[in-house]
């Protein structure tokens, strides 16, 4: 690190490095918008979080066509345009290897130096039959390799834990996963879950196979009954049945859902900190209000707050 003050050296200093010196880090996810209106509110929410200087901000990468378009042009107008860290998610779906090389290329110009390296599911039924492009990639670690070959990247994966609903066992799951760490990745990112048991267990099982790579949990706030349904759609997560009946309870008082969404995640967040996760990373939903209270409610309460980044 060259510049002088703590706040412009994490500025600077790469993903990998923050994550290796044990700073913890606080991000914040967003998808690309399809409307105008979408556009607008997507807009809104990265001024405010901009706000709270988070480690870093990631973009999903859409299914197909238009989406995809707009998930470059989303994460290089944050590059050019904000004071946030934009880490590209890129998915091997339906891509020929040079497509990606072209993809990875233009992040890089944009200044870009973060992707996020995931096979994708396949477009239309993600729980249909996963079919690789002739002449793409069949899994994660292989765009994990054509990523650190591209440049000076810092990688991140996916983990899951409650287990990728396509492995067959947890022996070949945690493989597979240990393997795309050792082909460069920096760090992990979970799929959403909502029981700080399964985060655990799934770190043991990482840490058991010898590997150490940070694995950063993925925080959903649910604040409302009729998100669990959308939920259920993204991914194969258990649902805790306490927090959905106070939800359903409270399915007409939206001040009363968001507080105990809220609540449930902050408790989540602070527990996962407490046992040592590397960081939180936020799932916005492009919206910042639920999001916002959850990190202030961490990093502003003594008792909680990691004031090392
Ligand atoms: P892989 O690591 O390739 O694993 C997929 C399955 O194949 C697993 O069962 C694994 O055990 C198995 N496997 C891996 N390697 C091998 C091998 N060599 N031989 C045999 N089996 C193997 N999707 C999007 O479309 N866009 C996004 O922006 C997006 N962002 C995400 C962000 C996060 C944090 C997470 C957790 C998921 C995201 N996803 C996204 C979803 C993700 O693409 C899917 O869950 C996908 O099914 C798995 O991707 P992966 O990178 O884990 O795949």
């Amino acid at each position: 690190m060259t510049t002088t003050s703590a706040g412009q050296a994490v500025a600077t200093a790469s993903l990998r490095d923050l994550l290796a010196a044990g700073v913890t880090t606080y991000s914040f996810e967003f998808f690309p918008p399809k409307t105008a209106a979408g556009e607008r509110t997507l807009w809104d929410a990265i001024r405010r979080i901009e706000a709270v200087q988070p480690t870093f901000v990631s973009v999903t990468y859409g299914a197909g066509g238009t989406s995809r378009d707009r998930t470059v042009a989303v994460t290089r107008r944050i590059a050019a345009e904000t004071t946030l860290r934009p880490v590209a998610h890129l998915t091997a779906v339906g891509h020929s290897v040079a497509e990606l090389r072209h993809i990875i290329g233009q992040y890089a110009d944009a200044g870009i130096r973060d992707v996020l390296a995931l096979r994708g599911d396949p477009p239309g039924d993600p729980r249909g039959p996963w079919t690789a492009h002739p002449d793409g990639l069949r899994h994660a670690d292989q765009l994990v390799e054509l990523v650190r070959a591209a440049g000076d990247f810092s990688i991140g994966v996916a983990a899951f834990p409650e287990r990728h609903p396509r492995s067959p066992d947890w022996d070949s799951d945690i493989r597979h996963f240990v393997a795309k760490c050792r082909a460069g990745a920096d760090y992990a990112i979970t799929q959403m879950f909502f029981d700080a048991e399964d985060y655990l267990r799934l770190r043991d099982r990482v840490a058991a196979a010898g590997c150490d790579t940070p694995i950063i949990p993925e925080i959903m706030p649910a604040t409302d009954v009729r998100q669990i349904a959308r939920f259920a759609e993204l991914s194969d997560a258990r649902f805790p049945a306490g927090l959905a009946a106070r939800l359903d309870a409270a399915r007409d008082d939206r001040e009363t859902a968001h507080r105990i969404g809220v609540e449930h995640a902050t408790a989540l967040a602070a527990r996962l900190l407490a046992e040592g996760a590397p960081g939180l990373h936020y799932i916005t939903l492009n919206r910042s209000t639920a999001t916002l209270d959850i990190h202030r409610n961490l990093t502003e309460r003594p008792a909680h707050a990691r004031h090392d980044r």
